[in-house]
């Protein structure tokens, strides 16, 4: 039933359940910052290939290394070269960070333990078998699955991918995201304002929030509080992988939304969800394309995003966790008093601070306050009911930016 009052996680399920994860591309490794890998990756060797070095030193035979012992130093080996011959009794080879052992030694001496005269080396510490020596295929046995399909290639995934010799790598393609601001009252950055007519910034900021998702936004002209035109931009919208759309959701003369999608075939899953900003938020399905409807106040917008698009678009990716932001506790640092109907999601400052996370509300919380936004890095989470919270007191919140 689509018009009860449903959770917020209620809500998550319906907002994901129709989203279905996009097929493969091949990009340059160089460029798949960010992207969702799509394929499984296996080390082609082991890594590293060879025994090395973990010091500058010298690499010797754990037989020789008494405390005391004087060794003949019969060559060097640094990154990247080999050792022209075995290792004898007696002898050791001056060795670099990186370096391959030497066949017959099996242990190296930092040089910082040793005294040099000479092609002479004595040694000033006892030598256990393999000290300082890093095993081959330590990092990644041959053959091992090192990345697998729903991963978010970030810093450590790429050098990962250029280890096991990748230049290219299959990543899900991003999905499109239609955006489709409607409202009589809305004008383009580049459009006069008339009187009673307000800027669309909507547009502007979930563009970018499908952008950080990694998605593709489509922003499609302002449309009308029209029904006719609504249904034209609707059905041109059937295009992208998913459509957001925002105003137009509430119970107003002009809200068109619903009916349109009604008219147009959609299956409506949900369009009351317990939370505030942004009750009234139209979850809906069209010919199989996921379509979210959310409130057109900028603030219920963007906290509607990223409680319910958000998710959908890393879904669409294949990201194993889709509702990736963390939730963690945080302490207030002032007073709050909390009353209403609705679970809360309050904007909030969030820093770390004497070894904890604390958090200033947001002076204004109205839902058409926009620049209550900046800077908000955390939305404070607070169910229903009166709730007078001392400073100090610590609450559940989403954080939806780095901290400060
Ligand atoms: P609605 O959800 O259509 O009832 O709109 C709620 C409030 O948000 C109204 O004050 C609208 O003027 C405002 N609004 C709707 N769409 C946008 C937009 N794209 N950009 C800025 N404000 C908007
Ligand atoms: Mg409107």
């Amino acid at each position: 039933m689509a018009g009860e009052l449903i959770s917020v996680e209620e809500a998550q399920r319906r907002a994901l359940a129709p989203v279905r994860a996009l097929g493969a591309e091949r990009v340059p490794v160089a460029a798949a910052l960010g992207r969702v890998l799509a394929e499984e990756v296996t080390a082609p060797h082991d890594v590293p290939p060879h025994d090395n070095s973990a010091m500058d030193g010298y690499a010797v035979r754990a037989a020789d290394g008494r405390d005391g012992a004087e060794l003949r130093v019969i060559g060097e080996v640094a990154a990247g070269q080999m050792a022209t011959r075995a290792l004898a009794a007696g002898e050791a080879y001056r060795i670099m960070t990186g370096a391959p052992i030497p066949p017959g030694a099996d242990a190296v001496i930092m040089q910082e333990h040793c005294e040099r005269a000479g092609d002479v080396v004595t040694l000033r510490r006892a030598v256990k078998l393999r000290d300082h020596i890093r095993d081959r295929g330590e990092d990644a046995r041959a053959g091992a699955i090192v990345l697998g399909p729903g991963v978010t290639l970030r810093a450590a995934e790429l050098g990962t991918l250029a280890s096991a010799r990748r230049a290219q790598v299959a990543v899900t393609r991003r999905p499109t995201v239609a955006l489709l601001s409607t409202g009589d009252e809305l004008r383009d950055v580049d459009q006069p304002l008339d009187p009673g007519a307000i800027a669309d910034s909507n547009s502007y900021a979930l563009a970018a929030l499908v952008r950080e998702a990694g998605g593709e936004p489509r922003v499609l002209p302002i449309v009308r509080d029209d029904k006719a035109a609504l249904a034209a931009a609707i059905s041109d919208a059937r295009r992208a992988d998913l459509i957001v759309s925002t105003g137009g959701v509430s119970v107003g003369e002009h809200d068109h939304v619903k009916a349109v999608l009604a008219e147009l075939g959609a299956e409506l899953t949900a369009w009351r969800v317990d939370m505030k900003p942004g009750k009234p938020v139209a979850l809906a399905v069209l010919d199989g394309t996921p379509y979210y409807g959310l409130p057109g106040n900028p603030v219920s917008s963007m906290v509607a995003f990223t409680l319910f698009v958000r998710p959908a678009i890393r879904a669409a990716l294949g990201c194993a966790q889709p509702l990736d932001l963390p939730r963690a506790r945080v302490r207030l640092d002032a007073p709050l008093a909390v009353r209403g109907e609705r679970r809360h999601f309050l904007r909030a400052r969030a820093r770390f601070a004497d070894g904890r996370l604390v958090a200033t509300p947001m002076p204004r919380q109205g839902s058409g306050i926009l620049s209550s936004m900046l800077g908000a890095n955390a939305l404070l989470v607070v169910d229903a009911g009166t709730h007078q919270f001392d400073a100090g007191a610590e609450i559940d919140a989403l954080l939806i930016g780095p901290l400060e």
